[in-house]
């Protein structure tokens, strides 16, 4: 009986170790996957950001006028390169969060001045269209509690694919504060998404198989970041949607996440007062 329990505590002390050492292994290469992501993503941008300032000082006739050929392939080399920035930026952002290391910095946010902010910013992606824009629940002065450069990430994308996915109509964006969370909804009148698709729409890379969809510009990371932003602070993202009558994506964020920024800055004074 002795020699059993020695057995197998043995055995079990070598499951540990083996167990140990391929978390290990896992955790190195994941860590050797973000890093490599970081160098490739500095490396690809910088030169990027080059073609895309000169390109923009073409376009904008600083050199010179130029011709109406000249002029669409210039504006088709902006359109390239700002969607690849676009994508490895995204890349990059979600493999950080995959690895555990983005961090938070969770801070008192004017939600009205944030969303008039995005909405402005959004402005040429609507401003030829036939939309209406409804706030709705918001106070005169509506303070969250959030990170605010991820926070403005989800609602860019949100309000960016309602635009995106809308010709004409309506895009409401309701605020509700319950007792332990805000509640965000972002509400189109646009293409909407079947049934049959639901299943792709946070996925990576997955784009709804439309002419519509493939003649709008995306990559389909749009969704699967901001469902890890919204996540990442402790929320939930979901949809529902109505082929040609439109969609309404909702998430929420808990309002724990002010009290663990207290709780912080009370560690904090703390540990300064040592
Ligand atoms: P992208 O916008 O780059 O295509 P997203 O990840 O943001 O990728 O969205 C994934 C897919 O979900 C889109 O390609 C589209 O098919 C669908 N989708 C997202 N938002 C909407 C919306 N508001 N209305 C209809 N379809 C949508």
């Amino acid at each position: 009986m002795e020699r059993e329990v020695k057995n197998r505590t043995k055995d079990l002390k070598e499951l540990l170790e083996k167990q140990r050492l391929y978390l290990d292994q896992i955790e190195k290469s994941s860590r050797f996957k973000t890093e490599f992501l970081a160098t490739m993503s500095h490396e690809l941008r910088t030169p990027l950001n080059a073609i895309i300032g000169f390109t923009d000082l073409l376009i904008e006739g600083v050199f010179g006028e130029l011709n109406k050929e000249q002029s669409e392939y210039i504006n088709d080399i902006d359109d390239s390169s700002n969607h690849l920035l676009d994508m490895i930026t995204r890349i990059l952002d979600i493999s950080k969060i995959e690895s555990g290391q983005a961090t938070l910095k969770i801070e008192e946010i004017q939600l009205n001045n944030l969303i008039d902010q995005v909405i402005s910013t959004l402005k040429p992606l609507y401003i030829e269209k036939d939309i209406k824009w409804e706030l709705v629940g918001l106070k005169k002065a509506q303070f969250i509690f959030a990170d605010r450069i991820k926070f403005k990430q989800i609602i860019y994308n949100l309000l960016s694919n309602a635009i995106k996915f809308t010709k004409k109509g309506k895009i409401i964006f309701e605020f509700k504060e319950n007792k332990y969370d805000w509640e965000f909804a972002i509400k189109d009148t646009g293409i909407g998404i079947s049934e049959n698709d639901f299943d792709i729409i946070f996925k990576d890379f997955k784009r709804v198989k439309s002419e519509y969809v493939e003649a709008a510009q995306g990559i389909g990371l749009g969704l699967a970041l901001t469902k890890r932003l919204v996540n990442l602070q402790g929320g939930d993202i979901s949809f529902s949607s109505k082929l040609k009558k439109g969609t309404t994506f909702t998430f929420n964020l808990p309002k724990t996440i002010k009290e663990k920024l207290a709780n912080l800055s009370k560690i904090e004074s703390f540990l300064n007062k040592l």
